[in-house]
């Protein structure tokens, strides 16, 4: 049986049939990682021998009448998140050969209703990128045109899922990483309320806005990851007890009697000319379908890009001092001492970026810089929230485009950080107020290597996706799900598959 392209909620009828078993879902599966993975590169390592337990065992409760929502559905994990057993590096060289001894609860709660772990995907370090060219070690590839960045920093968990190597996978979101790869790669990506998922066995980058979500096909699989995933954890005190809704329930084909919210400040100049009109286009089917469209403002919109790269290496700053050679991963044997040891460990075992952002974060902090710096990003923070909330009082959900811009060549922004940190101007703010949201594809824009006689012409002849955004306000996943649903199911841009 093709798995490709095969949905979570498809297959998951088949496995209620007893058409097809989650052992063949998951040799599938890995026969379509081993057949193009070479290409695409989205996995950092890939657990076959243990997804095929996990199948074989799924089969066995399922024959004996269990069927929990994931019972043997492989996914695939970014490589921040803990697996215990299986390495995990978060793309860092620094954390090579670590093996956690425990699940973060995301994977364990997805283990529990028996869903196959494939493997783990390709980041950028510690998250910190837009295009996966971060990573410790190697660059994944968008699957829609090798030549093109897959975004990032869930770049591999986006990519894979794109190539049909795996029916979901889990992201993390910190300033777009999983909306952004989702609108490049042509999936599906959730960014959770901060709270609503636990964050305990989440690698983490920036405390105060790391969000793991799910990256999939279509809207009703990524709600029925959400639904495995969601929910109070006693090992995160900031994670939120409060109960998790049905979000299958919240699917509804139309909109009638809703009002989105389209930000004046999100049609920037320099803005790709394609995305502008496919956002505005998808605006214009969400009227059909019913909604009242209004125009809104978050009028500090433009300091969102300042006030995220204070705070998010700040807080990384902190959160990566632990890696001193001692307890995790890589260590230096050449050292003389322990401070030498710590010091030449981190010198070669983080990248430049994380090293960037590093020194960022503790100039930022340090005394005498504090007050003027990650303080006034502090409280800027506070105005960038209360924008939505003001903008949110007056409609249900907003609608802006995910990025400026489709997938770029890779290599093209690797010697320019503030160009590749200007492409995530359109998702960051959501994660400074800590709301959700939701990419969902909207279009395609032709290729810009594209052209006649180049052999690759017939493979990219589709072009590179777009994605649109559906952002709501705290615990408001029922509506952004349900946004982007009635959308989904009156276009079809979510059935074009990359010609792999
Ligand atoms: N691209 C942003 C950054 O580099 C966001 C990354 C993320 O969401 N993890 O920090």
């Amino acid at each position: 049986m093709d798995l490709y392209p095969l949905t979570i909620h498809e297959a998951l009828e088949h496995l209620r049939r007893g058409s097809v078993s989650s052992e063949q879902l998951t040799e599938a599966a890995l026969h379509r990682i081993e057949t193009i993975d070479g290409q695409v590169r989205a996995f950092l390592r890939v657990d076959a021998e243990g997804a095929l337990r996990q199948a074989r065992e799924a089969d066995r409760r399922r024959a004996k009448g269990e069927d929990t929502p994931m019972l043997g559905i492989p996914l695939a994990i970014k490589d921040v998140l803990c697996t215990k057993g299986l390495e995990t590096t978060c793309g860092s060289r620094i954390l090579q050969g670590f093996v956690p001894p425990y699940d973060a609860t995301v994977v364990a709660r997805l283990k529990q209703m028996g869903a196959v772990i494939l493997g783990k995907t390709n980041t950028d370090e510690f998250a910190m990128g837009s295009s996966t060219e971060n990573s410790g070690y190697f660059v994944t590839h968008n699957p829609w045109n090798l030549a093109m960045v897959p975004g990032g920093s869930s770049g591999g968990s986006a990519a894979a899922v794109a190539a049909g190597e795996c029916l979901g996978a889990l992201g993390t979101d910190t300033g777009g990483s999983i909306r952004q790869p989702a609108a490049f790669c042509g999936v599906v990506g959730l960014k959770p309320t901060y709270g609503r998922v636990s964050r305990y066995g989440l690698v983490a980058f920036a405390s105060s806005l790391d969000q793991a979500g799910p990256l999939a096909q279509d809207v009703t699989d990524c709600a029925l990851l959400l639904q495995a995933i969601a929910g109070y954890d006693p090992r995160d005190s900031t994670s939120v007890n409060r109960p998790v809704p049905d979000y299958q329930e919240a699917l509804r084909p139309r909109l009638d009697g809703m009002r989105l919210g389209v930000p004046r400040e999100y049609f920037v100049e320099g803005m790709q000319p394609e995305v502008a009109d496919a956002v505005r286009e998808a605006i214009a089917v969400c009227r059909r379908l019913g909604a009242e469209i209004v125009e809104i403002s978050l009028p500090h919109t433009e300091y969102a890009l300042p006030v995220y790269y204070l705070i998010a290496p700040a807080e990384a700053s902190a959160n990566l001092a632990r890696y001193d050679g001692v307890k995790y991963g890589f260590s230096v044997t050449d050292a003389e001492d322990i401070f030498d040891a710590s010091a030449k460990t981190r010198e070669q075992g983080f990248g430049a970026e994380v090293k960037r952002r590093i020194m960022l974060g503790t100039y930022a902090l340090s005394a005498g810089y504090y007050d003027a710096y990650y303080l006034k990003a502090q409280k800027v923070r506070t105005l960038i929230k209360r924008d939505f909330d003001q903008a949110l009082a007056q409609c249900d959900a907003i609608l802006a485009p995910t990025t400026p811009t489709t997938a770029f060549p890779i290599g093209s922004k690797v010697d320019d950080p503030l160009q590749m940190y200007l492409g995530d101007i359109f998702t960051l703010s959501l994660n400074l107020a800590g709301y959700c949201g939701i990419s969902v594809p909207c279009g395609f824009a032709p290729s810009p290597d594209r052209h006649e006689g180049d052999e690759a012409w017939g493979r990219h002849a589709e072009g590179l996706p777009i994605g649109i955004q559906v952002l709501g306000g705290p615990f408001q996943e029922p509506t952004v799900l349900r946004v982007a649903y009635a959308y989904e199911r009156a276009t079809e841009w979510h059935c074009r598959k990359p010609p792999l």
